[in-house]
């Protein structure tokens, strides 16, 4: 007989997950594994929630799948109104999907038909260079990670890419520290007017840059001068808080640090803390007024789901009545400060960067030059099965700002983790490294 899962696991013979409770997860040989990758920065509030787990039922066993075509609902609606006092979005309107993809997917469909409603064109989407916005076609095309496109072009060819704040190996050196945001702001505006009056239609970034470059926080002038450069070129901004959301940086959402209002915003991940595929299209008032008008050509068969919608509640409300953000906040910065105190004088770290419970460490060949290793010493890789070894669950964050070198860590645990853990998960991730 056939029938095999298509196996994502890299390394032969991947363990069995058996169960996982708060931060721990347990496998079915009985080994324990600190999850503080939060798996892929996806867990906010903890494994095993019963609350949550409690409200899936109850809205599976009332109504699991209505079509959004046909039915609305209270608990659609009611997770609408809970939204709107926590998202960074004027007059938020909120497109529920299954993941980080679709809301991307859907957020690209939306600046497009934002422009064609108002009677323009403007068909181009400027993304950053070591960006990752997702797996789909269009995700991809806004994302700049070259490895990851390759093998997959010819590209649709409507996407450019403009450089990511990076303050450990800053783009712009000569006005870094003080200036380097206006500095990146210039060069966005610079690529905005290259490609032509008219012609882009968004900006899309996460404020906070995740994955693909391990928790880069940009200066505190990027993000007004870029929202500025943006609102004078009549160009949307496209905040990714796929994985930034949901308490993630100490904030309800990255924008929330710089007072950023995006036009349109996408989440994921936290939001349904992985109890659901859940994914966010999220647009302001304005937005939504101008494509509602003219019709939104879109939809998918699991867009507003209801179980989906449940879900999201249940883990919006567990964040606000435990008080998560905060708590991301305040354990975030003792994982910070921990690790700088255990890793900070190793010959290796170059820097240790984040905010809120979003860390990342970066390895280096060489500390004085920056110089990062070779790519075929597999550093990172090497690093995170070392920890896996100890029972620690970290996540791999390869390529730096170039879209293509570096060695890089990335912290996420549950917004649960409690001080202990914090020292449990920097003893051991020091062991591995
Ligand atoms: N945007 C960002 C910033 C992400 O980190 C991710 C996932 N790592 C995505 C989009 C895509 O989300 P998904 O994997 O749920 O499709």
């Amino acid at each position: 007989m056939s029938g095999h899962v298509f196996s994502r696991a890299t390394a032969a013979g991947p363990p069995r997950v058996s169960h996982a409770r708060g931060v721990q997860m347990f496998d079915e040989e009985g080994r324990r594994y600190l999850d503080a990758a939060g798996g892929a920065i996806v867990v906010g509030v903890g494994h095993g929630r019963g609350e949550v787990v409690a409200a899936m039922a109850e809205q599976a066993g009332a109504v699991a799948y209505a079509h959004g075509s046909v039915f609305t609902s209270e608990v659609l609606e009611t997770y609408a109104l809970e939204l709107a006092e926590v998202l960074p979005v004027d007059d938020p309107r909120v497109y529920p999907v299954s993941g980080g993809s679709e809301a991307v997917e859907t957020a690209l469909k939306m600046a497009r038909a934002y422009h064609l409603a108002r009677g323009e064109d403007r068909s181009v989407v400027i993304g950053r260079v070591g960006a990752y916005h997702g797996n789909s076609r269009g995700a991809l095309d806004v994302s700049g990670r070259p490895s990851l496109r390759r093998p997959y072009e010819p590209w649709l060819g409507h996407a450019r890419h403009t450089s990511t704040p990076y303050e450990y190996r800053c783009p712009f050196p000569d006005s870094h520290p003080v200036g380097c945001g206006a500095r990146q702001a210039e060069a966005l505006e610079e690529l905005i007017t290259s490609v032509g009056p008219g012609q882009v239609a968004a900006f899309i970034a996460e404020p906070v840059a995740g994955a693909a470059l391990g928790a880069c926080v940009p200066p505190d002038d990027y993000w007004p001068a870029v929202a500025e450069v943006c609102r004078r070129h009549g160009v949307l901004v496209i905040a990714d808080e796929v994985m930034t959301g949901f308490g993630r940086t100490g904030a309800w959402f990255g924008s929330d640090h710089w007072g950023l209002r995006p036009d349109l915003l996408t989440a994921g991940k936290g939001a349904s803390s992985g109890y659901w595929p859940l994914g966010l299209a999220v647009a302001s008032g304005p937005v939504h007024e101008a494509i509602s008008t003219a019709g939104f050509v879109h939809g998918f068969t699991h867009s507003h789901h209801q179980v989906g919608a449940a879900t999201g509640l249940a883990v919006l409300r567990r964040l606000r009545e435990e008080r998560l953000v905060e708590a991301s906040a305040d354990r975030g910065a003792q994982l910070a400060a921990e690790i700088v105190r255990s890793l900070g004088a190793h010959p290796n770290v170059g820097d240790v960067r984040g905010r809120g419970l979003l860390v990342g460490v970066e390895f280096v060949a060489d500390r004085e030059s920056r110089e990062p290793f070779d790519r075929s010493l597999r550093v990172t890789e090497r690093v995170v099965a070392a920890a896996r070894e100890l029972g620690l669950l970290v996540y791999s964050s390869t390529g730096c700002a170039d879209g293509s070198r570096g060695d890089l860590v990335l912290l996420g645990p549950p917004l649960v983790v409690t001080s202990e853990e914090v020292t449990e998960i920097v003893d051991l991730l020091t062991r591995a490294v």
